[in-house]
């Protein structure tokens, strides 16, 4: 759907994007995820059109976007980071803006308005000027720009930025919703975000692609260790003879529990290794209950450090802290 090959990007001397390469495939939820100043919003410019790349193509569905600029940029729906909102317009003049440009019949309009001012929940605010809407609507409205006329592919930069709790849940359920029929591409600095409601995962540091992945994948990959953790209603010397017999077990460590009369332990296996059923018979037979037992893979936020830290030290930041 989208083949993005090479990308480079300099401002003067620093690249904002590093070499990038990367494909999308069609009908999934792809997270772009790296902290301020990652790239993100430049490689999604360069994607959509709206910024020349130093060197690199992007393809869309075929499509050269500066060598096709048309026919790609038919096929995506765009919400840049700050979003070109008239904010004399309201919902609905603004919306029939965006189709003029998006070149939209007027038979298919009424429909397309009305579906997309549904899905975006911009109904009742519809002929408020935008100026007098707060945030979260104002995103809306800006997300229903970005589907209308629903191009196959929409990218959203930093789609919940700024919005309280309440309103980040609810955008995350249109963009969820989005995703059952389009390909969607959004960018965020927020792990949660990524772990939410992404299929896949693009990390990005420096302008690089340090890691793709589906959210799970990335924790169990990198840390290459599954880990179990559990509460045993057990003095802690009995519990570390317990899991020492155990085979499987790499590696454990045993700490004091919130429970009366607990230990918590976290254990590590081998990835391909699931040592529940083994820690089930191995404290029952020692008469040592287990309260609880859950697996657990390494956090996004892990996963993130751990794959962006030895990048923190590239050349660029070496030099500017001599
Ligand atoms: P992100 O969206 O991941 O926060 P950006 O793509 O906005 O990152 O920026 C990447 C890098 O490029 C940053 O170091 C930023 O300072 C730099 N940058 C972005 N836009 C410009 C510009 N117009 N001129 C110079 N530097 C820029
Ligand atoms: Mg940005």
């Amino acid at each position: 759907m989208i083949e993005v090959k090479n990308l480079v990007k300099m401002y003067g001397n620093h690249p904002a994007v590093d070499h990038l390469s990367f494909n999308i495939e069609k009908g999934k939820i792809y997270g772009f995820l790296g902290p301020n100043g990652a790239g993100k919003s430049t490689t999604m410019n360069i994607i959509t059109g709206y910024l020349a790349p130093t060197e690199g193509t992007v393809i869309i569905d075929g499509h050269d976007i500066f060598e096709e600029p048309l026919e790609a940029k038919k096929c995506i729906g765009y919400l840049p980071e700050i979003p070109p909102l008239y904010l004399d317009m309201t919902p609905r003049e603004y919306l029939k803006f965006a189709a003029d440009i998006k070149k939209i019949p007027n038979s298919e309009r009424p429909d397309m308005f009305k579906q997309t001012a549904e899905m975006t929940g911009i109904v009742d605010v519809y002929d408020r000027p935008i100026k007098n809407l707060s945030k979260g609507y104002r995103q809306r409205v800006g997300m229903a720009q970005a589907i209308l006329g629903f191009p196959e592919i929409i990218i959203l930069d930093e789609p919940t930025v700024g919005l309280d709790p309440k309103q980040i849940v609810e955008i995350r359920d249109v963009i969820k919703k989005l995703g059952e029929n389009h390909t969607v591409i959004l960018s965020t600095h927020i792990m949660q975000e990524v772990t939410a409601v992404c299929d896949e995962v693009l990390i990005i540091a420096h302008g690089k692609l340090v890691a793709q992945d589906t959210p799970d994948n990335l924790g169990k990959h990198i840390s290459g260790k599954n880990t179990t953790q559990i509460t045993v209603k057990a003095p802690d010397y009995r519990v570390k003879a317990v899991l020492s017999k155990i085979r499987d077990v790499s590696k454990f460590e045993v700490h004091d529990s919130t429970e009366v009369d607990c230990v918590d332990a976290v254990i590590s296996s081998d990835m391909d290794k699931d040592v529940r059923e083994e820690l089930f018979y191995a404290f029952a037979s020692a008469k040592c209950p287990i309260i609880s037992i859950m697996p657990s893979s390494m956090s996004l936020e892990d996963v993130f450090i751990k794959v962006t830290e030895g990048r923190q030290t590239d050349s660029r930041v070496k030099k500017s802290r001599k």
